[in-house]
């Protein structure tokens, strides 16, 4: 969001809030989204869009409500409608009917730029032939470079899909790591969305890791990892091979039992793991615990990325309460955006409004110097992610 060249100043009508000096460099730091998905990159209707912007039902909105009276729907008829050239505030109807009007790529293009961001990490994981691959993401966004982070589950049941036998898998699991490594700045796991935190995370040897595969081979329909040998054994693998490991923790779709996605339930796996970075990814309702950790261990940092556009407003409280008790060398900066380009731009103009009030309020009540602030910016949106990921 380059000073001049936004279309919406996420300090409008806050100069007593926010010191000038922080705005300013809020407005201007170009960050890195460490954790993000693809665009759509084909025509949606309002029932996918709608969807889109619901990150825990795995139903369609029902026709009696919308999702644009939410607090993520608000904030993008606000922040979001002058984009399109709307008055802030407009209806989900008038929104919709702008939205539909343009080209997939015409609004990536309108949000991505002005999003402000100078590197995209981007996990290809999930739906990954819905959207938008890495390099047409860079395209999209004027050539802001992308890098690409490897899902390990996805890698075992690939690799079991063709063919290879669960004698082998372990050894082919190491040759595809060693394969990808020079390709990608990360790895990782959604074991929270298929056995959970509350399980064993020893480093499960070879041959249980068979009888693992053979087990979940012997059930009917595609290979679906879902055992914590599974889990386990690729993230032990991913660190061993001196891999950044993210994790997605807490707020997910009503498929992941969300008491079980707690990062407290990672003890035994931080204590044990090779200390690579260990990335604690949305972590929402568990950012505090998910701070602690960060604290706790020198290998572990955290985001609160995918929440920052779900609390829509109330994001100031999160960012805030994300700013509690982690090193500010501890966090990092993501939108966790999938699918509408809304979602990328409005990520981070969400953070950056919230750091300026929270942390403008500390700078003016005298707490915080305004070098302190513009320090911790730098850090949670720029350098922690250059440094844990070797960019
Ligand atoms: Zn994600």
């Amino acid at each position: 969001m380059p000073a001049g060249d936004h279309t919406i100043d996420p300090f409008a009508g806050l100069t007593d809030e926010v010191p000038t000096t922080l705005a300013d460099h809020l407005r201007s730091v170009q960050l890195v989204d460490h954790h993000v998905h693809g665009v759509f990159d084909e025509p949606i209707d309002r029932a996918a869009f709608e969807a889109s912007i619901n990150e825990g039902s795995t139903d369609p909105v029902p026709g009696w409500m919308t999702m644009f009276d939410g607090p993520l729907g608000v904030a993008i008829r606000r922040w979001c409608a002058p984009v399109l050239g709307l008055a802030p505030h407009v209806s989900g109807d008038d929104y919709w009917a702008a939205r539909a009007a343009l080209e997939p790529a015409d609004l990536a293009e309108r949000f991505l730029r002005p999003a402000g961001v100078a590197r995209w990490v981007v996990d290809t994981g999930f739906q990954g032939t819905l959207i938008t691959p890495p390099e047409r993401l860079t395209e999209l966004s004027g050539g802001v470079p992308s890098s690409e982070i490897l899902r390990l589950e996805l890698q075992i049941e690939s690799l079991l899909a063709a063919g290879t036998s669960p004698a082998d898998l372990p050894d082919a699991f190491r040759a595809r790591l060693a394969e990808a490594r020079p390709h990608i700045v990360g790895t990782k796991t959604i074991a929270a969305y298929r056995c959970g935190f509350d399980v064993d995370w020893t480093r499960p040897d070879d041959r249980t890791v068979a009888a693992a595969a053979e087990e979940m081979l012997a059930r009917p329909g595609a290979p679906r990892v879902d055992s914590a040998a599974l889990s386990a054994f690729a993230v032990h693998e991913a660190a061993a091979a001196g891999l950044p490991v993210q994790v997605h923790v807490g707020f997910g779709d009503r498929d992941l039992d969300l008491h079980r996605a707690d990062p407290m339930l990672l003890l035994p796996l931080l204590r044990i793991i090779e200390p690579v970075p260990v990335l604690l990814l949305h972590c929402y309702p568990f950012h505090r615990q998910a701070g602690y950790l960060a604290q706790a261990f020198d290998h572990v940092s955290f985001d609160v990325g995918l929440a920052i556009n779900y609390l829509g407003s109330r994001s100031v409280e999160l960012v805030g309460e994300a700013m509690e008790v982690a090193p500010f060398a501890k966090q990092l900066y993501s939108s966790d955006a999938f699918g509408p380009p809304e979602l990328h731009y409005l990520g981070s103009l969400l953070w950056r409004r919230a750091m300026g009030l929270v942390l403008g309020a500390w700078v003016r009540r005298g707490e915080w110097s305004l070098d302190d602030a513009v320090r911790a910016v730098d850090l949670i949106g720029v350098e922690n992610a250059e440094r844990v990921y070797g960019l």
